[in-house]
């Protein structure tokens, strides 16, 4: 049964430098290599849910540039639906990645296009009333993830959040929200506590179900009746964690919506994820549904 996930959020082109070591304040290094790749934790939530096997449509915007054709392009070749993206008199969002030998990396994000997405616009709530899962994160202005979130639960639709980057968030959004996924930095942000089991049950206090993801360590998941579900991360060589979060949601809402048990559907996100991070890049490093299964048969 093919699901359906419809992503309101961003849509940026990411600008890629490869480096042995990040550079500090006032620091210059040089890099190993550079490429542009379309990311945007929209849009990468979009392609790793589409690339999982789920219908996605993507709502947001891009600018009139050769960045936004580049960009609804390579959603339209990983089978999202642009219908809903719009193309506005600005510069599409860019992101300044660096990532290291590690594997690491550190981004400034300039909204551009996404600053724009503040609201509903005609055709976007039918988009996300036909969905099962709806698909937010914290790249667009607070008002529209408002809008979304409130006509996601409207609509009976879930509502799945990744509350990035950090930031305190109102109770105007989290009202509306049915399952929070922050890494462990937002997690502890969010919650006041740096302890991912104590930021837990503070956040169920705030909404009904949580995953937080820990980065090679795993990922946590609790939900208000009292269920809590441990899950390792797959031991594999990172190249490159860009994203990671963004592959685990994408695959998490595919499964979820296909109607897998959360330990199944946390089991797969983590695959997804893990294979990412074996490869360079963002959307480009996320794995098709059938490279998922495959790698869940090797282990
Ligand atoms: P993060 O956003 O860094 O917390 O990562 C999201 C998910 O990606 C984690 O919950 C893991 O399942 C997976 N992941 C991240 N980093 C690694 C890694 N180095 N090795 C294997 N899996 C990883």
């Amino acid at each position: 049964m093919t699901t359906t996930v419809a992503v309101f959020g961003s849509c940026n082109m990411d600008l890629v430098a490869y480096v042995e070591t990040a550079p500090k304040q006032g620091e210059t290094v040089p890099g190993r290599e550079f490429h542009t790749v379309p990311g945007g934790k929209g849009a990468n939530q979009a392609i790793a849910a589409a690339k999982a096997g789920a219908a996605v449509r993507m709502i947001g915007a891009v600018g009139e540039d050769p960045f936004g054709t580049q960009i609804r392009e390579t959603l339209q070749k990983s089978t999202v639906d642009v219908s809903g993206l719009r193309v506005v008199p600005r510069r599409s969002g860019t992101a300044h990645i660096v990532v290291d030998a590690e594997g690491g990396n550190s981004i400034v994000v300039v909204p551009g296009a996404n600053a724009t997405v503040d609201g509903l616009v005609e055709g976007d709530e039918d988009l996300i009333a036909g969905a099962r899962s709806l698909l937010l994160q914290l790249e667009i202005p607070f008002s529209g993830v408002a809008a979304a979130a409130a006509a996601g639960r409207r609509n009976g639709v879930r509502v799945v959040l990744t509350p990035a980057p950090a930031v305190p968030l109102s109770a105007d959004i989290l009202s509306n929200v049915d399952l929070l996924v922050p890494n462990e930095h937002e997690a502890a942000i969010l919650a006041g506590d740096a302890d991912p089991r104590r930021a837990l049950a503070a956040l169920l206090q705030l909404v009904p179900e949580v995953v937080i993801t820990l980065g090679a360590r795993g990922s946590l998941y609790g939900n208000r009746d009292g269920a809590r579900v441990e899950v390792p991360s797959f031991p594999v060589d990172a190249v490159d964690t860009t994203a990671a979060g963004d592959t685990f949601v994408g695959v998490l809402s595919t499964a979820l919506g296909e109607g897998a048990e959360v330990p199944e559907a946390l089991r797969l996100a983590s695959a997804g994820a893990a294979v990412s991070v074996q490869r360079n890049g963002a959307s480009s490093s996320m794995p098709t549904r059938q490279e998922i299964i495959d790698f869940v048969a090797t282990r």
